[in-house]
């Protein structure tokens, strides 16, 4: 499969950028790994006139740390994430998710700004973002605003982003308690039938937080209020548990498609935010 032909940007900085998405308007799209976009340019799902490859573009690399949050560049990829130690340790759930998405060759150039500017509904890091409540930097040519994770997504491909907006920046919160990320997937390199990303607080055997999110079960990932509330102030005892699963299952809205009929996405649901609440409640 071939794209339509395109005009290939590469500016270095995001003036240049900002002036070219104001310059071309609708038929201009940024590029950063350009794993998701050129397939679909391939497809002829997606037609880019004009194509701005933000790899050259200077600040929008590096994971920092502060005291209390990290922050990821927008072009920081997947293999970075796997391979950063200091992340590993202070939010472990990034490298247990970015290591459940696709191949290392995917990996490699995938980037978390554009996994979670996409809007697809079967990317993973949209709802660990909502779990981690993290909040997306965007700069347009009216300035800079942050947006959380948890408001960002509006149906499927459709964000609160404007497509004059570059994603910069990711920043959570650092996670505190234990967690899990699972993913059920039909083979290795899929995308989720179903995910779940849990973080849970325990103080003396009793949970004090939990934030629940999860993935490919409506046009939008779910974060769910009340699976977490269902959990504090329990012992995560098989009652607790059931109830967060069914406050999730009132939350998602599956459809049919090559993954399997609604019932079996509902009954994987439940199968695998019940693995995950179990796993992160052990590492609590
Ligand atoms: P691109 O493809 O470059 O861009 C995607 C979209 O986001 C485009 O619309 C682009 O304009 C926009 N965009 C990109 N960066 C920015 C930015 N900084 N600001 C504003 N808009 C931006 N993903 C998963 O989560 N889970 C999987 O299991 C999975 N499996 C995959 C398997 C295969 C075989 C392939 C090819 C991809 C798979 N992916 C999966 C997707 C992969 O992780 C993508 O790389 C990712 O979703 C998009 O990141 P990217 O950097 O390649 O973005």
């Amino acid at each position: 499969m071939i794209p339509a032909a395109f005009e290939y940007h590469r500016p270095k900085d995001l003036d240049g950028v900002l002036s070219l998405l104001t310059e071309h308007g609708d038929e201009a799209r940024v590029m950063a790994g350009g794993h998701s976009l050129i397939p679909m340019m391939k497809l002829r799902m997606a037609d880019v006139p004009h194509l701005i490859d933000l790899q050259d573009v200077a600040g929008l690399t590096g994971i920092s740390h502060s005291d209390n949050t990290i922050r990821l560049g927008a072009m920081v990829t997947q293999h970075d994430i796997i391979g950063d130690a200091k992340l590993a340790e202070r939010a472990p759930i990034l490298r247990e998710a970015a290591l459940q998405i696709a191949d290392p060759q995917v990996r490699y150039m995938g980037t978390v700004g554009g996994n979670v500017a996409n809007g697809d509904p079967g990317n993973d890091m949209p709802g660990l973002m909502q779990c981690l409540d993290a909040v997306f930097t965007l700069v347009g040519p009216e300035g800079t605003r942050d947006v959380p994770a948890r408001d960002f997504y509006e149906a499927a491909y459709m964000t609160a982003r404007e497509d004059d907006e570059v994603l910069t920046a990711v920043t959570i919160p650092v996670p505190r308690g234990g967690y899990a990320y699972e993913k059920q997937k039909r083979k290795i390199g899929d995308y989720a039938t179903a995910a779940a990303a849990v973080q849970i607080v325990k103080d003396g055997g009793t949970c004090t937080a939990a934030s629940i999110a999860m993935t490919n079960l409506s046009d939008t990932p779910v974060y769910s209020d009340a699976a977490g509330a269902a959990l504090i102030g329990t012992s995560l005892d098989d009652a607790a548990r059931a109830a967060a699963v069914a406050a999730m299952l009132g939350d998602i809205d599956p459809t049919e498609d090559n993954r399997g009929p609604v019932a079996f996405k509902i009954h994987v649901a439940g199968v695998i935010l019940n693995r995950a609440i179990e796993r992160a409640w052990a590492r609590a």
